[in-house]
């Protein structure tokens, strides 16, 4: 557990990020550079209150809760605005010096992927329809950056979740964006993510003898064969070349099960259920622990 002193000096620090951020507000509040402003597709909300520029793509979004969820962002909003300020569609525009697509992963963890929801995120997961899946997984790297470079903790546990998926060489050492910078996770976040990765692993293996545990639902129709196949499944999971080796800890297994497995088809419907409830609070426990497994901390997880 981290000391007083410890924790004072990272509070210190994220202060003094903070404060960086605002001394850097006459540079992050450009003054319209003209041009015409693309409203984005996806970040673009209808009722929304406050139109965030950066790189000529505009987002439009709710401004308290921005300021609810980040320091850096209230203290922007509470900087006055000039009565002649530009506005679009009726909210006033501010202009960010972020790249457009940082922003996006932002803005879209925030409102569109809220992170903090299991289901949601799993659900963008498999069908890879939220913006945030479109990218390349490696974007994972710029979401963290941006996590901490606003203070918004609460996308930093999948943020790093997600890079922990990545090749080692590109944990350590990143990757070269499309406009040339390198996108590079801090030393700290790199040890996070290597540390983690033994976890990830680790409860892979003990969500399967929980998920597969040879014990049968109160309303079994052939506790005998159901025996057999529950044990069969995780001797199917539990062998060398078997499918827990890796870091993906929160996939459904239902699906893959579904899709071929005969030990699974052969439960009765009452130990299929079983096996389904299983999952869902493997998954549960393990999206409840992602902080601490990342090890990060967020005053507001899954409250
Ligand atoms: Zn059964």
């Amino acid at each position: 557990m981290a000391s007083r002193e410890d924790s004072e000096i990272a509070s210190e620090r994220r202060k003094r990020t903070h404060a960086n951020y605002r001394d850097n507000l006459k540079d992050i509040l450009k003054p319209l550079a003209g041009g015409v402003l693309k409203r984005d597709r996806v970040v673009w909300f209808e009722d929304g209150n406050i139109v965030l520029q950066a790189g000529g793509v505009a987002f439009r979004v709710y401004q308290g809760f921005l300021a609810m969820h980040s320091e850096v962002f209230a203290g922007m909003f509470s900087v006055p605005q000039p009565k002649s300020a530009e506005q679009l569609d009726g909210s006033p525009v501010i202009h960010l010096v972020d790249h457009p697509d940082d922003l996006r992963h932002l803005l879209s963890a925030l409102f569109i992927n809220k992170s903090e929801n299991l289901y949601v995120w799993a659900r963008a997961d498999v069908d890879k329809a939220s913006p945030l899946m479109t990218h390349k997984r490696r974007d994972a790297i710029a979401a963290v950056n941006i996590g901490r470079l606003t203070g918004i903790a609460s996308i930093l546990p999948v943020a790093l979740y997600m890079c922990c998926q990545l090749e080692t060489e590109i944990i350590v050492n990143g990757f070269k964006r499309r406009d040339g910078r390198r996108e590079q996770l801090a030393p700290k976040d790199i040890m996070r993510c290597l540390n983690a990765r033994k976890t990830l692993v680790h409860d892979n293996v003990v969500s399967a003898t929980r998920i597969f545990a040879p014990v049968t639902s109160g309303g079994c129709t052939s506790p005998k064969t159901c025996t057999v196949s529950l044990v069969d499944l995780l001797h199917g999971q539990v062998r060398y070349d078997g499918a827990l080796n890796d870091y993906r800890c929160l996939e459904d297994w239902v699906p893959f099960l579904h899709f071929d497995n005969p030990n699974y088809l052969a439960l009765c419907d009452d130990c299929q259920l079983l096996v389904q409830g299983r999952a869902a609070d493997e998954r549960e426990r393990l999206w409840f622990r992602l902080p601490y497994t990342m090890g990060v901390e967020v005053d507001d997880w899954m409250e």
